[in-house]
């Protein structure tokens, strides 16, 4: 099968032995050395000097971790949002007690810096701002870079803390955590890492861990303090997905070897030719193409298609799974992941493959 969901993604032959190696224990000498040779070959993708935690649970587990860590209930946070995982990022940090200003942008279109910015201005107090860095529901690519500056330009005294859901992009699209003044960025272990399911990293500003002590919302089991003691001696505060971080070993030492900016020119050289791919077709992107992710394809399908149907189709015929629209998406798109370990020749067997099975709708409503 050419998986081709956001998430999870393939996982290299190597990676899936890593995966397999016996058990170790946690609190020894064998997974210490793992666990710094992930954290530190994570900081080139994340572009933080900080150590980032390592923590037991999917992408959401990440977004409700990075909220309860640095917010208090009642806090004002601005929620810039233009897909599915946006607002459920806004919606947790409401099931936690926080005031949600939320900021919704049109679906298919990023949020821009300005739009960001003078949320900030007109909502004094805001004491953080939540983006997501890719939609992976739309297939948009936010300027988290350009927010960062817009909102210290427009509110330099009241900078608010930056959480950046960077779960299906980092690792994939260039990240400069540092140098983008971002507080909080979380990922996960399926998307661009080449690994399975199972793990999240999260990394925290100096700001961010300054905000922490001062954090009044619930948490246990995703708090940062343990996971920062437990990481400096090389090990998590309760059991990890072994077998997962063995995967991420080697994937990262994949990804190291490639190198950090080889990865970004591979998935900017593959999301352009899906792209190119895809209106070769005569279909349309969803994504306004200027923002288009190089991590996740939304294609808009014509009236007279059901996508539902193109997907069993390349799914029962060609050995190809691509993922559905979501909520208000349903039925109007699906969506081709290239993240983590992607190449040419998959992305062309999947173009190869919808090419045969637009003609074959196309002949079934003929006849
Ligand atoms: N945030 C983004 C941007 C995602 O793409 C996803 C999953 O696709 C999530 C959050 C939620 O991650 P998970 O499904 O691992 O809980």
């Amino acid at each position: 099968m050419n998986l081709r969901v956001p998430g999870p993604t393939p996982v290299p032959a190597e990676v899936a032995r890593a995966g397999a190696r016996p058990m170790v224990n946690h609190r020894g000498p064998e997974f210490a050395v793992t666990m710094m040779q992930v954290t530190e070959q994570l900081k080139p993708f994340f572009g933080t000097a900080q150590q980032p935690l390592l923590l037991t649970g999917s992408g959401t587990g990440a977004q409700e971790a990075a909220l309860v860590n640095m917010l208090s209930p009642g806090d004002r946070v601005l929620a810039a949002t233009v897909g599915v995982f946006g607002d459920r990022f806004a919606a947790i940090a409401e099931a936690f007690g926080a005031d949600v200003v939320h900021l919704k942008g049109e679906w298919g279109r990023a949020i821009t810096p300005e739009q960001v910015a003078g949320a900030v201005a007109a909502n004094p107090g805001t004491r953080a701002v939540l983006l997501t860095h890719n939609e992976t529901s739309t297939g948009v690519t936010n300027d988290i870079a350009g927010i960062g500056a817009s909102i210290r330009r427009a509110s330099p005294d009241a900078v608010p803390l930056i959480l950046v859901d960077g779960v299906s992009s980092i690792g994939a699209l260039p990240f400069e955590m540092d140098r983008w003044g971002v507080d909080v960025a979380i990922t996960g272990s399926q998307k661009a890492w080449m690994s399975p399911p199972g793990m999240a990293m999260i990394a925290v500003s100096q700001r961010g861990w300054e905000a922490h002590v001062e954090a009044r919302m619930p948490r246990f089991y995703w708090d940062f303090t343990k996971a920062r003691k437990n990481g400096e001696k090389q090990t998590t505060p309760f059991t990890p997905a072994v077998g997962v971080v063995h995967a991420m070993q080697e994937a990262l030492r994949l990804m190291t070897e490639e190198g950090v900016e080889q990865v970004y020119a591979r998935h900017a050289r593959i999301g352009e030719h899906v792209r190119r791919g895809i209106l070769d077709l005569g279909l349309e992107l969803f994504a306004d193409p200027a923002v288009a992710s190089n991590t996740v394809t939304a294609v808009r399908l014509p009236a007279d298609l059901d996508a539902s149907s193109v997907i069993k189709n390349l799914r029962e015929r060609r050995h190809v799974v691509v993922g559905s629209g979501q909520e208000q998406l349903k039925g109007l798109i699906f969506r081709i992941g290239h993240m983590g370990w992607v190449h040419e020749d998959d992305v062309q067997h999947l173009l190869d493959g919808l090419s045969a099975s637009l003609k074959e709708a196309r002949v079934r409503q003929a006849v």
